[in-house]
């Protein structure tokens, strides 16, 4: 990782958690992670808690310097949206950053890079952080078509105001989400590096590398360490490594 950005430890919790284990994991979490006092921890961490958790969440990492973030979010501010939650909502149970595009909303919900783009635009719009999600399928991949792929979706995705202040990206290769396969560092590196020339060329040199480019898919306390010593990758999204804290600790042990 470049001088100047800070890892960031993200853990996407999905569709999982009930009030007694969700806030059991939530504790765990923060008392693993608590920052020291008046010791520099060289990460940023966050835990994405489905909606109905996000209160008690909230009030769990309370104090510890865990964050909180939401997975999804409409792009009205309020409104005739039965069953939506809008970014203010999200704001106002705590939240400070949230998770735009990821490959199942892409999939479950049939939502494209402009959904995407608006909903980031709506997240830093109502003052929070988006975590715009990008990553090839394993047929694009095998097609050689990986670059191409991540490039179009970075560009239909990327909010219009990007900065290092207001947006993350995270690459997540589709076919190593859950599937216990992870992108070799090599692999991974790659298209973070892409994904860094189109930042800048887009954005200019200070945001464009100011951005935090996470790596997502099966990341776990295994190869943790390896990806995030690559210099483009800058922390971890992680699904079912995070919903044990034991693991996400370890995970984020690899921050180095
Ligand atoms: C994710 O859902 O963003 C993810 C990367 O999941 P997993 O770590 O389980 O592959």
């Amino acid at each position: 990782m470049a001088k100047g950005r800070r890892f960031l430890i993200a853990g996407n919790w999905k569709m999982n958690g009930l009030k007694k284990d969700g806030c059991a994991l939530a504790k765990s979490v923060a008392k693993s992670l608590k920052k020291a006092k008046g010791k520099k921890q060289p990460f940023d961490r966050l835990v994405c808690p489905p909606y109905t958790l996000l209160s008690r969440v909230a009030d769990a990492i309370k104090g510890s310097g865990v964050k909180l973030g939401a997975q999804d979010c409409h792009v009205a501010e309020k409104g005739a949206h039965t069953g939506d939650i809008s970014p203010h909502m999200l704001k106002d149970v705590g939240c400070k950053f949230v998770i735009v595009g990821h490959s199942e909303r892409r999939t479950d919900h049939r939502e494209v890079d402009a959904k995407a783009k608006a909903k980031a635009e709506a997240v830093i719009e109502a003052g929070m952080i988006a975590i715009v999600c990008i990553g090839e399928t394993l047929a694009q991949r095998e097609a050689g078509r990986f670059i191409s792929v991540n490039q179009r979706q970075l560009k239909g995705s990327l909010p219009a105001a990007a900065t290092a202040k207001n947006t993350v990206v995270a690459y997540e290769p589709v076919w190593a989400i859950g599937t216990g396969l992870t992108a070799s560092p090599e692999q991974a590196q790659e298209v973070h590096a892409v994904i860094r020339a189109e930042l800048v060329k887009s954005l200019g040199e200070e945001e464009g590398n100011g951005i935090r480019i996470l790596y997502g898919g099966s990341m776990n306390p295994k190869n943790a360490k390896e990806l995030l010593a690559q210099p483009d990758i800058d922390g971890g999204l992680i699904g079912g490594a995070a919903l044990n804290a034991d693991d996400f600790r370890a995970v984020a042990a690899g921050c180095k």
